[in-house]
């Protein structure tokens, strides 16, 4: 059995970006209490690791004891405007791991609001990127996960749309095609997919077409590895989203010639190495060889 394991699985540069800068924080200061306002990632061993280091999350700045020094970071996936000032006004020292892709958004979306443009986000409504996002809108972009969606759109308006940056190239496609065919006004769009989901979801298809089986490694409530696996199972049926290697079931393998190896934005290495030194010792009987692709 071969196991190919695709190259660009794991941290993306925003996530590993805010993961040191949490933990460079959690070495630099001792005389703070941090927290991470909501998850740093999905990736609930993340999650751990850091809270040994001393890093605890809370999910609103009100949880806060305010009778000692507080250090709140911010992870990739950024916040609304409303929480820097909150935090301001609690004398809470912030720092800041938005993703600056995310950033980027951000700004593109307070100078439409500026425009008189009716923002359209495509993506998740209840992400809390794009409920960021929305919140640089005034709270009054229109989310849409799929075209029919757009009937919530004033389509009198001029119109400037964004993306979720882990959203499919083809899911936004499908949304402006079908804006530009109803529009009566002007629409501005701004592709803002980040190039690592794209990389590697195209990845993901050409290792689900070279496997007879894929595993895909990242959080559950991890967006892009969800939509990673979505991807995946729509080529190869056996498509197995896990956790941690302790999940495998050596019956997936049976049979098996190829399995493809990808993981989400927010699994770490070792997560990765893990699962792949198991399926290696899974695999010896048969003969296997890794591979990258
Ligand atoms: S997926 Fe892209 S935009 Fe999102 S955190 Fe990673 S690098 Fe930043």
């Amino acid at each position: 059995m071969r196991i190919i394991r695709g190259k660009y699985g794991g941290f993306c540069f925003g996530v590993k970006r805010a993961i040191n800068m949490a933990f460079e924080r959690s070495e630099s200061d001792k005389n703070s209490t941090i927290s991470t306002l909501g998850p740093i990632i999905h990736n609930p061993q993340v999650v751990k690791d850091l809270e040994e280091h001393g890093v605890q999350q809370v999910n609103s700045l009100d949880e806060l004891e305010t009778s000692q020094p507080q250090t709140v970071i911010i992870r990739s996936h950024g916040v609304g405007p409303q929480a820097y000032r909150e935090a301001e006004q609690q004398k809470v020292e912030i720092v800041d791991a938005t993703c600056p892709y995310v950033k980027r958004i951000h700004v593109i979306v307070t100078d439409l609001v500026e425009q008189g443009y009716q923002v359209v986000i495509v993506g998740e409504p209840d992400h809390p990127e794009v409920r960021a996002i929305r919140a640089y809108a005034d709270e009054k972009a229109v989310v849409v996960e799929i075209p029919d969606d757009l009937e919530q759109v004033d389509l009198s308006r001029k119109i400037g749309v964004v993306a979720q940056t882990t959203q499919s190239q083809d899911r936004l496609q499908s949304i402006v095609w079908s804006l530009l065919e109803k529009r009566n006004s002007e629409v501005r769009i701004f592709n803002t997919i980040c190039d690592a989901t794209d990389v590697r979801q195209k990845e993901a298809v050409e290792l689900a077409q070279q496997s007879d089986a894929i595993i895909v490694i990242g959080g559950r409530k991890s967006g892009n590895t969800t939509r990673l696996a979505k991807i995946c199972s729509r080529i190869q049926p056996q498509t197995f989203h896990i956790e941690t290697a302790a999940e495998i079931d050596p019956a997936w393998l049976q049979g098996k010639s190829a399995v493809g190896v990808t993981a989400g934005a927010s699994t770490p290495n070792y997560l990765i190495e893990e699962v792949v030194n198991v399926l290696e010792t899974l695999a010896q009987h048969s003969g296997s060889t890794e591979k990258k692709i």
